[in-house]
């Protein structure tokens, strides 16, 4: 998912930075922690995999191949020459969404369109109209994209159906594939609406946003072939899934290091993003003596140093990035009178980016004061954490481990569309290795043999599932 700052803005109150007045949402289930030793912990013992029907799925070795093809096949479709660039609306995404459809049905689903631009489609169960383990991930890419980045997921997810069709296999629930049609936000600078879409929470002032050549998004939908009136009818109902379930490139370095294929996602990170500006006192540079400076740049140096050297030591997954800096007058021989920078924050949980907020802001406040700066700071953007389902961590625990790997947990730093679909279901994210941890770039790329496991480990968590226990009346 891009960055892409949404509109609110809560302003920071200089004195009490932080508490009372960043308004971070507390997603409330099982706090996890990102551990690299918890992966022993939850591989399941021997006896409960045979209980589980394991080792069933390792006959379908050949998926990868099928999945890498139709990437490379998904990948050709692009509105650039020669890099691949797909973003929401555009006639290329319809293309794609036409090229999916098709893909959806040859494995024996029936599929359709919704209203927002998703891909959609159902492979009824043992009997019509159960309810849906749904698999899905984006189509949509960001400018100059690597091919992995949300294919993956959809192709995957449909390669598994049609495993399944071609054994004739029907399972005491639907599944439902969503390729979801808006997840980076490139076009109008608003994430996930996709799946905002699906989990009812689309916010419709989005509609009158335009592009950057003054298109709306209400405009678009209709040259597309959608009713923009009509995007409630994309909204699903909680009691219609029973769980969420995504494939994902890792986009990350954590899992090649690891040197595993596939991993298990604890939770994906909310993040904070904050704008600041300190300003001091423009001057000369040959004539203002070195102490009766006000030199903003220095004072956001050491701001940026500080962000840095605090989220270094903790060891708990906190990063935090400052990825714009502008000085003003901006002159060779000028003392900086005014500097804004932008600081991203990324943890785990909402407890822990919380704190750790509020530190660097304390730590800021207090660079500003020594120094004689005057600061503002606003919160431009607040992502809650996801926390992916403690029971659906297990039951892709246990087919990771059927498959005869090693089973490692790992936060996702990225976001992605189970951020809007925890709204309407448990979440579970299964992530596979990506070379260098490359992503949003053209040379994203994924091994064949990773793609295998990927799906092989997908369609032994459908294959085996079971839904949470107040939902197991479906069986
Ligand atoms: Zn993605």
């Amino acid at each position: 998912m891009e960055a892409a700052p949404r509109s609110v803005v809560h302003r920071i109150r200089a004195n009490h930075p932080v508490i009372g007045t960043v308004p971070v949402a507390f997603a409330g289930t099982e706090l996890v922690s990102i551990v690299a030793g918890a992966a022993a912990a939850a591989a399941p013992e021997d006896g409960k995999l045979a209980e589980m029907g394991v080792g069933n799925a390792v006959q379908n070795a050949s998926l990868g191949e099928e999945i890498v093809a139709r990437i490379n096949e998904l990948g050709e479709i692009s509105e650039e020459a020669g890099r691949l660039t797909r973003i929401y609306l555009s006639k290329e995404l319809r293309k794609a969404a036409d090229l999916i459809l098709g893909w959806m049905r040859d494995a024996g689903m029936s599929a359709h369109l919704d209203a927002i631009g998703n891909v959609c489609g159902r492979y009824e169960g043992e009997r019509p109209g159960a309810p849906c383990v749904m698999l899905g991930s984006h189509y949509d890419t960001v400018r100059d994209a690597g091919k992995w980045d949300g294919p993956l997921g959809v192709i995957t997810a449909i390669a598994c159906v049609a495993d399944l069709n071609r054994r004739g296999k029907r399972l005491p629930f639907a599944i439902e594939v969503i390729a979801f049609a808006d997840e980076e936000g490139v076009r109008f600078a608003s994430t996930l609406l996709g799946s905002r879409a699906v989990a009812g929470t689309f916010d419709e002032s989005v509609l009158t946003t335009r592009d950057r050549d003054g298109v709306s998004m209400r405009d678009a939908l209709v040259l597309f072939g959608l009713d923009p009136d009509h995007i409630g009818a994309a909204a699903r109902a909680r009691r219609e899934l029973l769980a969420y379930l995504e494939l994902h490139i890792e986009q990350g370095p954590v899992l090649e290091a690891q040197n595993l294929s596939v991993g298990v996602v604890t939770a994906i990170a909310g993040a904070t993003r904050l704008a600041a500006r300190l300003t001091g006192m423009a001057g000369h540079a040959g004539t203002v003596p070195m102490a009766l400076r006000r030199d903003a740049l220095a004072g956001a140096a050491e701001c940026i140093g500080a962000i840095e050297q605090f989220c270094r030591t903790d060891e708990r997954g906190l990063v935090g990035t400052v990825g714009y800096v502008h000085a003003k007058p901006g002159a060779t021989n000028v003392i900086p009178g005014e500097v804004s920078f932008t600081i991203d924050m990324r943890a785990p949980t909402d407890m822990h980016r919380k704190r750790a907020v509020a530190d660097v802001v304390r730590q800021i406040e207090a660079i500003a004061t020594r120094r004689q700066l005057s600061l503002q700071l606003d919160v431009t953007h607040e992502n809650r954490t996801a926390p992916c389902a403690p029971w659906l961590k297990e039951q892709i625990a246990r087919a990771i481990a059927a498959e005869g790997l090693s089973v490692f947990e790992l936060p996702s730093g990225a976001g992605h569309d189970g951020m809007a679909m925890i709204d309407i279901a448990d979440v579970g994210m299964i992530f596979v290795r990506c070379r260098g941890g490359i992503s949003h770039h053209p040379d994203e790329h994924v091994e064949l043999a990773d793609a295998d496991a990927g799906a092989r480990v997908l369609l032994g968590v459908i294959e085996n599932f079971r839904p949470r226990e107040d939902r197991a009346s479906v069986n």
